[in-house]
């Protein structure tokens, strides 16, 4: 029996979790997190029963306690970050899923890989702000960061059977989003509704709007480089509107190796968990016929600024990235209270990239992350909400 830990188990991500464990007979859920999700979590205790729940806020951690002592419950109920890195590190569990939504995910990742859990990872913020730190410490304790990003896993299951030596480029399939083939002056407008319109893919609110600006994609590209140790300069980004090829290698001889499957996230988080192992099927199958054709685009850099200003600090690397991840995360945020407009996020973050340039330059420690991006999120609150 395979033992895990969820963070962020009220999410997207987190509750299709709870559907892989609901179809595998040798997985036990035996803590889960959540931020304010109350009665998603009362329905998750209900059905799974697990040992340990984590609630980052206070209000919600009471009303959990209040819960598990009325109905006597057997259940240790913590609070805040310590109680995300107690779960995260829990003697009995052998994998965590981190599917927190941003950085906060940081700190319990490296407290359950020192832990020496293996780690399926969807929290894609946490390998753009510390990668270098992640990858060693994982290196160190000898622990498997196994990828649930879609992207990721499509290449992590291409690489499979070849070594990285072998590996000339990385090909990140990208959908293009709600906005794709559209200018700077169609997206004066753009309201929350449209950006939260995802043509494939239904998710959290915050990785919908980051894929409308092409800043998730961004994102993954600096996942990439860490995860599989490729040069920003061999990692392509291709646009392919169908979201059918999940991502793709280039190997040395030319020959290019793909995952495809249908965009059903359930896919990957099995096959981390299960991993070396392949399970029974649980997404749809692909009709060829039905889908026809799949086609490739070459994603527009002057549009959709966000995932060109990733390749810049990527390549800059330190704490720049830091700074790109700390002020989108607080720009999708304000976007999304209808407080800047669209095209802002972009324009901010370059604004806050020039302005934290001295601080990005300097080493990636958790405490300098962490106090970097609080100190870029203090001055986009403090300037635009
Ligand atoms: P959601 O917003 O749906 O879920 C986020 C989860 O994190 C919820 O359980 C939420 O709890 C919890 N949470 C939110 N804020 C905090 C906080 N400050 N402290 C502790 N817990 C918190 O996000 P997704 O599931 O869409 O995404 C999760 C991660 O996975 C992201 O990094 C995303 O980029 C990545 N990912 C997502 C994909 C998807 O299809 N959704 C695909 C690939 C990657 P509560 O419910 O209480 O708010
Ligand atoms: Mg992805």
């Amino acid at each position: 029996m395979k033992k895990i830990s969820i963070l962020g188990a009220t999410g997207s991500i987190g509750t299709q979790t709870l559907d892989v464990i609901r179809k595998s007979d040798d997985i036990e859920l035996v803590g889960i997190t959540a931020n304010t999700s109350v009665i998603k979590v009362i329905e998750i205790i209900e059905e799974f029963n697990p040992k340990f729940v984590g609630m980052m806020e206070k209000e919600a951690y009471y009303k959990i306690l209040e819960y598990v002592n009325t109905n006597k419950k057997n259940i240790v109920v913590l609070e805040g970050i310590d109680g995300l890195n107690k779960i995260a590190s829990l003697d009995e569990i052998d994998i965590v899923v981190t599917s927190v939504v941003g950085m906060i995910g940081l700190e319990p990742t490296l407290k359950a890989i020192r832990a020496k859990k293996d780690i399926a990872l969807a929290n894609k913020e946490t390998l753009v702000v510390a990668g270098e730190l992640v990858m060693k410490e994982a290196k160190e304790n000898n622990v498997k960061i196994l990828p649930v990003d879609s992207e990721h896993s499509a290449i992590f299951q291409s690489l499979r059977g070849n070594t990285l030596s072998e590996l000339k480029k990385v090909i990140l399939t990208a959908s293009g989003g709600p906005f794709r083939g559209k200018k700077i002056n169609d997206l004066k407008d753009i309201k929350v509704k449209d950006a939260l319109n995802h043509p494939n893919w239904s998710m959290g609110q915050k990785i919908t709007i980051d894929s409308s600006t092409l800043m998730n994609k961004g994102l993954e590209v600096i996942e990439a480089h860490f995860l599989f140790d490729c040069p920003y300069d061999n990692i392509q980004v291709v646009v392919h509107p169908q979201s059918i090829i999940h991502s793709m290698v280039e190997y040395k001889d030319n020959s290019i190796i793909a995952q495809l499957g249908s965009p059903d996230m359930r896919l990957p988080i099995q096959y981390a968990l299960n991993y070396p192992k392949r399970k029974n099927e649980i997404a749809n199958k692909i009709d060829f016929w039905e889908i026809s054709k799949l086609t490739f685009e070459k994603p527009d850099l002057d549009t959709f600024k966000c995932l060109k200003l990733a390749y810049k600090v990527g390549k800059e690397g330190k704490l720049m990235p830091t700074i790109l991840n700390g002020a989108n995360e607080a720009l999708v945020d304000i976007f999304l209270q209808e407080k800047i407009n669209y095209l802002q996020i972009g324009d901010i973050i370059e604004e806050c990239l020039e302005i934290f340039k001295k601080e990005g330059n300097e080493e990636v420690t958790l405490e300098n992350v962490i106090e970097l991006d609080k100190k870029v999120k203090e001055y986009v609150y403090n300037k635009y909400n």
